[in-house]
């Protein structure tokens, strides 16, 4: 195996008005959420595949399935450390991520800082190795008519040392 891994991940989730918006560990206010079996954290699920992916470990519904009763309202950031932690087990961390959550609303700009910092801390890296944008789908397809939200990450891993300040 090379010293440099890559990784990426995607996932949608349905928005619901009955649900709180958590994105990357963080509530963010909003007048709906998002629908699933754990907290719906389109973002961690998003990140937790990219990682999962970098080392061909399979992928989130393998690991944590939702029809696992453990993963009902589960927070999605012990996913996402516990994903993770196999990557770690390999001997890998984290060089960088990049990742972007496709939504009309609420606008993220505002809550994007808070949104990094949760994830440095949770997977104990710098902030500036952690990237996280926001854009709409320009009112098209169902995330622009706002039945749903997307969220895409690239991760980098590499062998522990390398590459790592
Ligand atoms: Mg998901």
């Amino acid at each position: 195996m090379t010293n440099l891994r890559i990784g990426q991940g995607m996932d949608v989730h349905r928005t619901d008005p009955s649900r709180r918006l958590v994105l990357g560990g963080v509530q963010i206010e909003s007048d709906f959420g998002l629908l699933g079996h754990s907290d719906a954290d389109v973002l961690c699920h998003a990140i937790t595949d990219a990682l999962l992916g970098s080392l061909a470990l399979g992928d989130i519904g393998t690991h944590f399935p939702d029809t696992d009763p453990a993963y009902k309202g589960a927070d999605s950031t012990v996913l996402l450390k516990n994903a993770y932690a196999l990557v770690k087990a390999k001997g890998y961390g984290i060089v960088n991520l990049d990742s972007t959550i496709v939504t009309e609303k609420p606008k993220l700009k505002p809550h994007i800082p808070k949104i990094q910092a949760r994830l440095a801390e949770l997977l104990e890296l710098d902030i500036d190795c952690v990237s996280v944008k926001a854009k709409t789908a320009e009112k098209l397809g169902d995330v622009g008519e706002g039945r749903a939200m997307e969220a895409y990450c690239t991760v980098l891993v590499a062998k522990d040392g390398t590459l790592r300040r």
